[in-house]
Formats: C-alpha cells, sequence, structure tokens
C-alpha cells in the first residue's frame, strides 16, 4: 500500500515536472532580432544573418552569424566587451532565457547588451591616430601577450642613403624573436626589424597619440606572418604585419638604444653623410626597448610609410619609455622629422584595450 502511494506520488510528481518543463518551453516567445538584444548594424557591417531554430527544450533559438573575417564585439552590462573574429568563433546565440552564448570555444557570456559584427575594410583602415583611452573598448580577452625575443637578436643597422630612418633586422631567417597575442588570433608572428620616428620639433614626434598626447618618439616592432615566407609577401596581406608600437618621452637614458646611436655617430663620422650605411653585429637587445608594464592598445590600422599598406596588427604599448636629449639630439643631426600625422579615425575602426 505504501509502495502503490509511493509510486503514485511519484507519477504526480513526474507530471508536474512535465508540465512545469512543457509550460516553460511553451512560454517561450518566438524570437526576433528585435527582441533579442540590439543588434547594431554599421555600414560597413555585411552579412549578418539569422538563423532559427528550436534548441533541446524546444525553446526558440537565434544565431546570429557574421561574415568569415569580420570581427564581432558583444558590449556586455558591465560596461566591457569582448571581441572575436568571427571565423574563430563560429557563431554566437540569442537564447530565449535572455542569455547570450558564444560557440566554438566552450565560452558563455551572460548579459549581452548588443552586438555588433564589423568588416575592416581595406581602404577604409588608417594609420597613425589619436587613442582615446575613454572611447576605447576593453576587451576581456586581451589575456595573452607573449613577447619572445632572443637576446641580441638585433643584427644588423641600416641608415642613410634614401632612409629618413635607422632599422634594425633580426639575424635572417627572422626566426628567433617571435610575438603572439589574444589580438593576432592564433599567429605567432616573427621579428623582422625595428626603426623609428621623430621630429627635431620635439614633443611632436610620436605617430600615435594617446589621448591627443604626443609623445617625442616612437619605435615599430615590425612582425610578419611566417605563413606567408617573407616580410615581403606578407605586405599587404590580410593580418600579414603586426607591429607593435612604443612610445618615448624625455628621461632616464635608454643604454640598448646608445648601441643603435653609436653607430649612426661613427657611421657619420667615416662616411658621406648622403651614403647609405650598414653596420652588422650590433647584437641589439630588442626588448629593453620594451616597457615593463603590458596594457596596450590594439587596432587594425596601415603602415605609415610606403605604400601606407592596409591590414596591419596594430598594438600600442600605453605607457612610454625614457630616451634622454642627448640621445635624442643625435637623432636630429640625422634627419629632422621622419613621423606622419595622426588620420582620421574612419567608421568600423575597433580600437580595444586590456585594461580599465
Ligand atoms: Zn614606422
Amino acid at each position: 500500500m505504501n509502495r502503490r502511494l509511493l509510486a503514485t506520488f511519484l507519477l504526480l510528481l513526474s507530471m508536474i515536472s512535465s508540465s512545469w518543463c512543457e509550460k516553460s518551453c511553451q512560454t517561450c516567445a518566438p524570437l526576433t532580432p528585435e527582441e533579442c538584444p540590439l543588434i547594431n548594424e554599421c555600414n560597413i557591417c555585411t552579412e549578418t544573418t539569422f538563423t532559427r531554430r528550436q534548441n533541446r527544450n524546444g525553446c526558440q533559438e537565434v544565431t546570429i552569424s557574421c561574415a568569415s573575417g569580420s570581427r564581432v564585439i558583444l558590449e556586455l552590462s558591465n560596461g566591457h566587451s569582448v571581441s572575436r573574429k568571427a571565423a574563430t568563433l563560429g557563431s554566437f546565440s540569442c537564447q530565449s532565457n535572455g542569455r547570450w552564448q558564444l560557440n566554438g570555444l566552450n565560452y558563455t557570456e551572460k548579459n549581452v547588451k548588443s552586438a555588433s559584427c564589423y568588416t575592416a575594410s581595406p581602404d577604409r583602415q588608417n594609420s597613425p591616430i589619436n587613442l582615446v583611452t575613454q572611447r576605447a573598448i576593453r576587451d576581456l580577452d586581451l589575456i595573452d601577450f607573449t613577447i619572445n625575443y632572443a637576446p641580441n637578436d638585433g643584427d644588423s643597422i641600416s641608415w642613410g642613403g634614401n632612409a629618413t630612418t635607422f632599422t634594425i633586422k633580426s639575424r635572417a631567417p627572422y626566426t628567433n624573436s617571435k610575438f603572439s597575442a589574444t589580438q593576432t588570433d592564433g599567429v605567432t608572428y616573427n621579428l623582422y626589424q625595428m626603426h623609428a620616428h621623430w621630429s627635431h620639433l620635439g614633443a611632436n614626434g610620436s605617430e600615435h597619440t594617446v589621448d591627443g598626447q604626443r609623445y617625442v618618439a616612437e619605435f615599430h616592432f615590425v612582425h610578419f606572418d611566417p605563413e606567408y615566407g617573407t616580410f615581403d609577401n606578407a605586405v599587404g596581406k590580410e593580418n600579414g604585419i603586426a607591429v607593435i608600437a612604443v612610445l618615448a618621452e624625455l628621461g632616464k637614458r635608454n643604454a640598448e638604444f646608445d648601441k643603435i646611436l653609436n653607430a649612426i655617430k661613427k657611421g657619420d663620422a667615416q662616411d658621406s653623410v648622403a651614403g647609405a650605411h650598414t653596420v652588422n653585429g650590433v647584437n641589439f637587445n630588442y626588448r629593453k626597448l620594451i616597457p615593463g608594464r603590458s596594457q596596450f592598445f590594439t587596432y587594425t590600422g596601415s603602415l605609415t610609410t610606403g605604400d601606407y599598406n592596409t591590414c596591419v596588427d596594430w598594438t600600442v604599448m600605453r605607457y612610454p619609455i625614457t630616451v634622454s636629449v642627448q640621445q635624442m639630439s643625435i637623432l636630429y643631426s640625422f634627419h629632422i622629422d621622419n613621423h606622419r600625422e595622426n588620420q582620421s579615425v574612419l567608421p568600423g575602426t575597433i580600437i580595444r584595450k586590456n585594461f580599465a
């Protein structure tokens, strides 16, 4: 008898549970994109598609897919954002429980306020630009930042001739020093060369500015995707080049920088000013010109010289290094000005940062 009562009770319980579940599922209203959190479409948004399906619970689920190669940005209700390349992401979905799920990397993000797909257009990428700290998107996904440069990998220094800057090249075949970060989307880049921009007008020498502030100089660490074989092949390819930009302000002398300046001074004494010089075996340690604190901005832009090739992955370090007045004066005697002015930030340029 007791057993029969228990069985009846369990049956009733299961009926209640299943009807509760069913009811819960039935109350899932059919979703439209409008009912999901706002989906922004900027004028360069392409191929954003919406698909619907019933999920396992019988609830409607809307999946929004961005075109391959585009970047999706999810704005979270806590004021932060995450972004991924759509190809990495696969798809993400707005479910009837009001949560958004990112697929492909076992990643779930709740409380998404809005979602946007952006496709970078090659003719819409400009560098350098002014980086506005408050407007940059804080991307919680920007976790990895690995600079793995071999000590003394800077092998030769060239300057003079038609060159407006010096260039330190890594030891061929340029495979000793590497850089990878979340923003490089899984690609490990090889460090090819480093050069700098400056102006004899002192504090006007940097190319990028931060909140309108210009610095005395800017060092560019130029990397290429080894998938393209050589640096020259990688130029102009989508994400073929990744540049780390380091700003410099006046202050303490940077001892490693002296290796460059000493070579230039020596060369000027020995050769004609118009001549092109190359000194080998300088054993330059690139790492000593990278700031200790790894807060940065990142965006996709262009080279700032030559043909201004687009599709460059930029990482601009937030904090500057210091160089001395005497060190800068040696550069001014070699070339007076070689920086490109700020370009306008075009629609679709997404500037992200890894700090609050
Ligand atoms: Zn440069």
